[in-house]
């Protein structure tokens, strides 16, 4: 604390991240990275473009990227908004489309940012609580509300909510934009891109951090009719009009080019996550059904803290959530066949 520090500074409560270690080489199960490395075609295209153009301002607009995604999407690049991480598209969709006049609804275990953005900009918020399963309560939606924000799959459960559902949540929100954080949805789930045409109020946030192996070139995107993305540049162009640089526009649009790539390392984590949420249920974890690039599991006889705390010392990093209702539970990044093999043996031993 500063004096010299301004209220709103004081008051805030910032995100924090999963832990990047320093102190020694471990097995990363707790940011959800992917585990294998950008499509080669990215590499490259992150190689032709270290050059001497790189004294010259990217294009604010992110015309090629933004047309490439338009392209795979069926979309026009007029409903295509790009940022610097997802987490910035969403600070900025925040501060586009919500008051603080009325509460917005988001679930009550969700991903940890929503709620750093609502106190960021004083927004009120009403949180809807997971049912006993961890699926979210459709019905809490479908009341008076300033604005929704849904991640599917969820996070930290790996939940996903089928699109019927998405659709009764658009159609009693017309008033209000409806984002849906969509981070995860390349990992077995189907995308609401294609709803955009039919609700005026979806906004599909994406990050290629995620499926597409670039989370250290900090690419987001948020697709939705062109009024909402109008917004969106209104305010970004209030902030920072070079959000994305040189290098990361280049790497978006080779990543997108290469979809097989992108589909083969999608499938080998698919099948990883299958085979490792059998074998943990094999040894007594409770592991809800993911359609994500992790688990959240529990175990019957041990606590999480303590698995937690005895994977690091063996080398594997896994996140726990010390908060009300998961504080039993463990998020797994879903890594490389041999990481989870190693997890898997270190688990065994724990266990
Ligand atoms: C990882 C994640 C993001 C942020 O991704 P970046 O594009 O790396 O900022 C957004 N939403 C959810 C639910 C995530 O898990």
């Amino acid at each position: 604390m500063s004096k010299y520090w301004n209220e709103l500074t004081k008051k805030i409560e910032p995100y924090v991240a999963g832990e990047q270690p320093k102190d020694k080489k471990y097995i990363k199960l707790n940011t959800n990275e992917n585990p294998y490395p950008p499509s080669p075609k990215v590499l490259k295209a992150i190689s032709d473009a270290n050059n001497s153009d790189l004294r010259l301002y990217p294009d604010p607009d992110c015309d090629k990227l933004r047309e490439t995604v338009a392209n795979y999407y069926d979309l026009n690049k007029n409903q295509v908004f790009v940022g610097n991480g997802s987490d910035e598209v969403l600070a900025f969709s925040f501060l586009t489309f919500f008051s603080s006049d009325k509460e917005i609804v988001y679930p009550d275990i969700s991903y940890s940012f929503y709620p750093v953005y609502a106190g960021l900009y004083g927004l009120k918020a009403r949180l809807s609580a997971l049912k006993e399963d961890f699926s979210i309560d459709v019905e809490d939606f479908l009341k008076e509300n300033g604005g929704v924000v849904i991640p599917n799959p969820n996070a930290p459960t790996g939940k996903y909510l089928d699109i019927k559902a998405i659709k009764r949540i658009l159609e009693f929100n017309n008033e209000n934009v409806v984002i849906i954080d969509e981070a995860y949805v390349d990992f077995g789930g189907e995308s609401v891109v294609g709803l955009i045409k039919d609700y005026p109020n979806l906004l599909v946030i994406q990050t290629l951090s995620k499926s597409r192996a670039l989370a250290g070139m900090r690419i987001g995107l948020a697709l939705g009719r062109e009024e909402l993305i109008d917004g969106l540049n209104r305010i970004k162009n209030s902030f920072n009009s070079y959000t994305s640089d040189r290098i990361a526009q280049v790497a978006a649009v080779a990543a997108f080019e290469d979809d097989e790539y992108f589909k083969i390392c999608s499938n080998k984590i698919i099948k990883t996550r299958e085979k490792v949420t059998k074998r943990l249920t094999e040894i007594g974890f409770k592991v809800i059904p993911s359609k994500a690039n992790f688990i959240f599991a529990s175990h019957s006889k041990m606590l999480a803290k303590d698995i937690f705390i005895k994977l690091r010392e063996k080398g594997v990093l896994v996140r726990y959530f010390n908060k009300p209702k998961i504080d039993n539970y463990l998020r797994i990044s879903i890594g490389s066949k041999e990481e989870m093999d190693t997890f898997l043996e270190k688990v065994e031993e724990i266990i």
